[in-house]
């Protein structure tokens, strides 16, 4: 396999009146060729300003990586400057979004848009350009593809419009996709198919994927690995069946809790996490979700908690496991 991303200690910020506000801090994550990986939590965690910050989009938004390194390739695109960072974008590493219309532009065909990727990204004459735009179509499940590529977005449903804008983002033929919250705004079969096509693709074309969702159950279903994120770090990080088998951190159990029918208990009343995400520029003291937390000691309070690892390969931010055994055996640092 080999190492496609090493984000290490990634901070980033946002200016506002009263200063600069950081939306992450100190993230720190891998991603190997062909794997899934999925940064779960609640919206406004810092998911999404965790991935843009990986394209440096975050420059766009009045945002601004503050430290830290983000190594796609061995080549730190924190430090790259915006010309060559625009070559990677449409090389190399592709986004896509909850809103497909969004992404589409009206006045044009949907055959057009993938052949203008083509022709920018890869350099393809008008006619050979249309050819592997159908060509694309047909490879995202879009029925008829020939017939569709003259067609316009309005003409289509939101599902294919989804399968459309992979197929934009395929054009470019990406190690990386990038997808946050992909199937959000489809309704529950489609969003099936969706995750269906992503996961083929993933594994047809041995793609690297960083899926952003809300939803356990995607992630269950997506993830090798999965990133549990909270008020801008990571609280908990490790493979699927560790994070699903042991989850550790509070937060993560209470995300957990919050699936319905997960345990098949259906009459039981879902469990939902007391209180609120705090907004930017209002962190708690200590750790960052003793408000919340069931479990919160005087320590919480004030100080901060490291990483510590739960098994050699599974780790928690929590003062809770401070103890554990794997620490005490294993006194490399964490983020490495
Ligand atoms: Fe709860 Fe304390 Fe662990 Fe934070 S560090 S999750 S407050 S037990
Ligand atoms: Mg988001």
């Amino acid at each position: 396999a080999g190492r496609i991303l090493q984000i290490r200690d990634l901070t980033t910020g946002f200016v506002t009146e009263k200063g600069i506000v950081k939306a992450t801090d100190k993230v720190s994550l891998q991603l190997e060729k062909g794997q899934t990986l999925c940064l779960v939590g609640e919206s406004g965690s810092g998911k999404s300003v965790t991935a843009l910050s990986i394209m440096r989009l975050i420059d766009y938004a009045g945002g601004m990586v503050l430290e830290g390194s983000i190594e796609f390739h061995g080549k730190d695109l924190a430090q790259i400057g915006q010309d060559e960072l625009r070559k990677i974008r449409g090389d190399k590493i592709a986004m896509i979004f909850q809103d497909p219309m969004s992404a589409l532009n009206p006045v044009f065909t949907i055959g057009d848009q993938i052949a203008e990727s083509l022709r920018l990204h890869r350099g393809l004459s008008d006619s050979a350009a249309w050819k592997e735009a159908v060509e694309l179509l047909r490879l995202v499940g879009i029925p008829d593809p020939a017939l569709r590529a003259k067609q316009y977005s309005h003409e289509l449903s939101g599902g294919m419009c989804q399968r459309v804008v992979i197929a934009i983002a395929l054009a470019c033929r990406p190690d990386l996709l990038i997808a946050d919250e992909p199937t959000t705004a489809l309704d529950v079969t489609v969003q099936a198919q969706i995750l269906d096509l992503l996961r083929n693709l993933k594994d047809e074309l041995g793609m690297s994927i960083i899926l952003i969702t809300h939803d356990m159950g995607v992630a269950a279903e997506m993830a090798d690995r999965i990133a549990v994120m909270y008020a801008g770090v990571i609280v908990e990080e490790g493979t699927v069946q560790e994070i699903f088998n042991n989850p550790s951190h509070p937060y993560t159990v209470g995300l957990l809790q919050s699936i319905p029918g997960l345990d098949g208990d259906r009459g039981k009343e879902l469990f939902t996490i007391q209180g609120s995400i705090p907004g930017l520029g209002q962190i708690p003291t200590g750790c960052r979700f003793h408000p919340r937390c069931p479990h919160a000691m005087d320590i919480c309070r004030s100080q901060e908690p490291s990483d510590y690892w739960i098994t050699q390969d599974h780790r928690a931010a929590c003062w809770l496991f401070e103890d554990n055994k794997v620490n005490k055996s294993n006194q490399r640092k964490v983020k490495g």
